[in-house]
């Protein structure tokens, strides 16, 4: 591999003041294709969601997904967009195995929405404000796989196959105008857009946005000017960056790569790069100079999309509560702080926190157990907490014993052990094993008395004023009632009989 030379992260933002666009695909989660009715399921034999619309056959006609339009619609009013009144499709003529028509049905000038933002915060809960030039309607291509050679690229390869099943699923392309005035923030900002950008299209319903199975990715564009200049510097285009912390990296190589580049009196090309996650680098890929013609021009075979204004009047009072608007309400009904929020975030646990909340429990006990004994069980056992085979009503049911006094703090983990480890609910895991406080005070009463009976030298001791001692007694009534009985009462017991004060 050859080493590229790259400037300190520092110095280059000493000199340089960087500008970003970010292009981000997201895959529609709609049950058919987006110009056909074929199924759009992942992991089926090759070729077997296909017909002659999707494999580009002569003389077959599309016809446009309406669940595609409206989630289009949905996304740009979420970026608050303009919708447009009358927008085509267009042919982007271009030649590659993959796409079986020879052209991608896209738009081009006359996207769907266009002209919106997103407001997005960074760590330390500055808000940064991207704009968005326009969020358009396209199709996936089909899948290469290159066979063969070492790399699993083309170079090398012995022979290619080729699977249409991802050809015409329905994608959105959402660009953002020139990110400017983010300097040395300016790879936290890119993921932090990204981010926010999936968590907005996960709460709209139009997608799972799983980054890590390609349902969204990001392109970086990113290039240099000398601080206190206007004029964009060549610009880079990394392409197909699919995990947020990707996306940060790859704009930070590329500013530092840039600056080299730059500082030893070279110029930038224009290209598109490749982003290497195992160590954060990108390489050139091909260049692509701005007279790239992909001669595009109205598709003819499809009508106009032209969405009344009631629809999308419609549509617009069904949007969700966004989410960095939820984030704030949920910080503020839990009153947790910036860092705690931010681990709950972090840890997924948001929506499994509301839902146990939803199911009966007060927050902090939702966010006890979830942040506590279920996030460690989630970290040892290798799984997300969604993952768990606890749901959120099982939680809540085991804060509602705890704040009924059936059970302590101690009993409760043993209760959700045996949740997880598939014992039933947690009523029955308690019936099972046998778990509930002993709050009889004639059970209680007699198993102190056994304690003092067996310890009579520890009694002795504490008569005689060292109240500390009687630890050793609360200890003796907890293992005789396997840790059932509550403490705090049992202590209180045991001073009472030996008539000592506490
Ligand atoms: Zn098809």
């Amino acid at each position: 591999m050859t080493v590229i030379d790259l400037e300190s992260y520092e110095d280059a933002l000493a000199t340089y003041d960087p500008v970003m666009g970010l292009e981000v695909h997201v895959e529609l989660g709609t049950k058919t294709k987006m110009f056909c009715g074929c199924s759009t399921e992942l992991k089926q034999d090759a070729n077997s969601q296909t017909c002659p619309v999707c494999l580009g056959l002569p003389g077959a006609l599309p016809v446009v997904n309406e669940i595609g339009v409206e989630s289009a619609i949905k996304i740009g009013l979420a970026l608050n967009c303009q919708i447009a009144e009358w927008c085509r499709f267009a042919r982007k003529n271009y030649f590659y195995p993959d796409m079986p028509k020879n052209f991608q049905t896209s738009q081009y000038d006359e996207p769907i929405a266009f002209d919106g933002y997103l407001d997005v915060q960074l760590e330390d809960g500055e808000i940064f404000r991207v704009e968005i030039e326009r969020a358009h309607m396209e199709e996936d291509t089909g899948k290469s796989t290159h066979v063969g050679g070492a790399t699993g690229r083309i170079h090398g390869a012995s022979h290619s196959l080729l699977d249409y099943n991802r050809a015409g699923i329905p994608l959105i392309e959402i660009v953002t105008k020139p990110i400017e005035g983010a300097g040395a923030r300016a790879p936290e900002v890119a993921k932090a857009y990204v981010a926010e950008l999936r968590e907005l299209i996960k709460a709209l319903g139009v997608s799972e946005a799983r980054m890590e199975m390609g349902q969204m990715r990001c392109d970086v564009n990113l290039s240099l000017r000398p601080n206190g200049t206007e004029k964009f510097g060549t610009r880079s285009e990394t392409k197909n960056v699919n995990s947020l912390r990707s996306v940060e990296r790859a704009a930070r190589f590329e500013i530092q790569r840039h600056a080299a580049v730059l500082n030893s009196g070279g110029t930038i090309v224009q290209e598109t790069r490749h982003f290497h996650e195992e160590d954060g680098s990108t390489t050139a890929g091909r260049i692509k100079d701005n007279a790239e013609d992909y001669r595009y021009f109205p598709e003819p075979d499809l009508v106009p999309v032209a969405p009344s204004r009631e629809w999308v009047e419609e549509l617009r009072k069904g949007l969700p509560e966004l989410p960095r608007l939820r984030r704030k309400r949920l910080k503020e009904e839990w009153g947790v702080n910036e860092h705690d929020m931010q681990s709950i975030l972090n840890a997924g646990a948001v929506d499994l926190i509301v839902a146990t909340t939803d199911a009966g429990a007060p927050s902090d006990q939702a966010r006890k157990w979830w942040m506590g004994e279920l996030a460690r069980n989630a970290n040892e056992t290798g799984r997300s907490l969604d993952e768990l085979p606890i749901t959120p009503a099982q939680v809540a049911r085991v804060a509602a014993l705890v704040a009924a006094g059936d059970l302590n703090d101690k009993l409760a983990r043993q209760v959700i052990e045996g949740v997880l480890a598939g014992e039933g609910d947690p009523d029955t895991v308690v019936e099972k094993r046998g778990l509930k406080v002993v709050s009889d005070e004639g059970a209680l009463s007699t198993a102190v008395d056994e304690a003092i009976a067996g310890n009579a030298a520890i009694a002795d001791k504490i008569r005689g004023g060292k109240v500390a001692a009687a630890g050793a007694l609360v200890g003796a009534v907890m293992k005789a009632t396997r840790g059932q009985a509550d403490a705090a009462r049992v202590r209180e017991l045991i001073l009472e009989k030996l008539g000592v004060e506490g």
